[in-house]
């Protein structure tokens, strides 16, 4: 359920409703937005009397969400997220850029690939250090020792690290990450989404392969219902029928998530189409629809990648698109109109 307040309520009136509320069992979002303020309401509303609560001199409007997602739902919280890691943001109509290996392979391969996706223009650093990998006996990833490499990469560059979780149990070692992916095939993973609503670092949630946007969003409330509100949702493209690229980019899931959430939405076209030359078209067409950011995956020597070199950049590739990602970026800035 939420609830609009007329601009007039004052902060007394406003912390005895929110009181009265939380008396009620519900827990209670507040949104402060430039026009007006939104009282979220979460959990077992049924027995809240709607017409009761809109009769309130301080309140404008009351309705009911039908949507199972609540905190993630942009009738919560009508303005955009952003947020904010080390000293630059995501969301809020910033063009994130996360290059990077799949894989970290060794100090030096992801430092030297750290330095040239940062002189390209790159904000972030990806890299895996703990890989799921469809056969046992593929390269797993150098684990640990991996996040120490990203940690130096960090370091030498400034970039903040994005790098994906597989297990609870790791957690621990993701205390000095920036940004913890959480992977398709762990979309739904419940115990680990509820794990990371219970600390505060961004959490990026990759697709499903074959996850509907609701269900995805889904996955978004778990973290969020733990109280964790920095979610960022990638689309990595999913399972068609189509079987020359490696997915199928759904690029409707942009505008789609625009319109149902207020988070910020990440495009990786490196996965969804797997192959290298696919990314400079798929990229610019993620830009122009809106995407807040995409993943770029970014390797030295792509023919002998460890994981992924298909789809992999060279440096000097990915610099080329990185230029002309930034100008579309601008010019998309120009045209205004960002439809919700
Ligand atoms: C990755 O980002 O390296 C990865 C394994 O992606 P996904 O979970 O989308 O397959
Ligand atoms: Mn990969």
């Amino acid at each position: 359920m939420i609830v609009v307040l007329k601009q007039k309520a004052n902060r007394e009136q406003l912390d005895g409703l929110i009181s009265w509320l939380k008396s009620k069992n519900v827990s209670v979002h507040t949104t402060v937005g430039e026009a007006h303020t939104i009282l979220g309401l979460v959990g077992d509303t049924s027995k809240l009397d709607i017409d009761l609560i809109s009769a309130l001199d301080i309140v404008e409007d009351v309705k009911r969400v039908q949507e199972p997602y609540k905190n993630a739902n942009r009738k919560f919280h009508p303005e955009d997220t952003v947020i904010r890691v080390g000293n630059t943001s995501i969301g809020g109509g910033s063009l994130t850029i996360m290059a990077g290996p799949c894989s970290v392979e060794s100090e030096e391969q992801v430092v030297a690939i750290a330095r040239a996706v940062k002189a390209s223009g790159a904000t972030m650093l990806r890299g895996g250090a703990f890989k799921p990998r469809t056969s046992p006996y593929s390269f797993q990833g150098l684990g640990a020792a991996g996040l120490e490499f990203l940690k130096i990469a960090r370091e030498e560059t400034g970039l903040p690290i994005v790098t994906e979780i597989m297990e609870i149990g790791q957690l621990p070692l993701f205390d000095d990450v920036d940004v913890i992916q959480v992977g398709a095939r762990n979309m739904q993973n419940f115990d680990l989404l509820k794990a990371l609503g219970h600390q505060d670092k961004p959490v990026m949630i990759k697709r499903g392969l074959s996850a509907t946007y609701e269900e995805w969003l889904m996955s978004a409330e778990y973290v969020m219902a733990g109280g964790n509100e920095n979610v960022i949702l990638c689309e990595r493209g999913i399972r068609t029928f189509e079987t020359y690229t490696r997915n199928t980019l759904d690029l409707a899931a942009i505008p789609v998530l625009r319109r149902l959430t207020h988070l910020p939405v990440i495009i990786d076209p490196s996965h969804a189409t797997g192959k290298s030359w696919l990314v400079d078209p798929l990229a610019m067409s993620a830009v122009a629809g809106g995407a807040d950011g995409l993943i770029i995956e970014v390797h030295n020597d792509p023919a002998h990648a460890l994981c992924d070199g298909p789809q992999s950049l060279r440096p000097e590739d990915f610099d080329a698109v990185a230029k002309k990602l930034f100008a579309l970026h601008g010019f998309c800035r120009t045209l205004g109109g960002d439809e919700k």
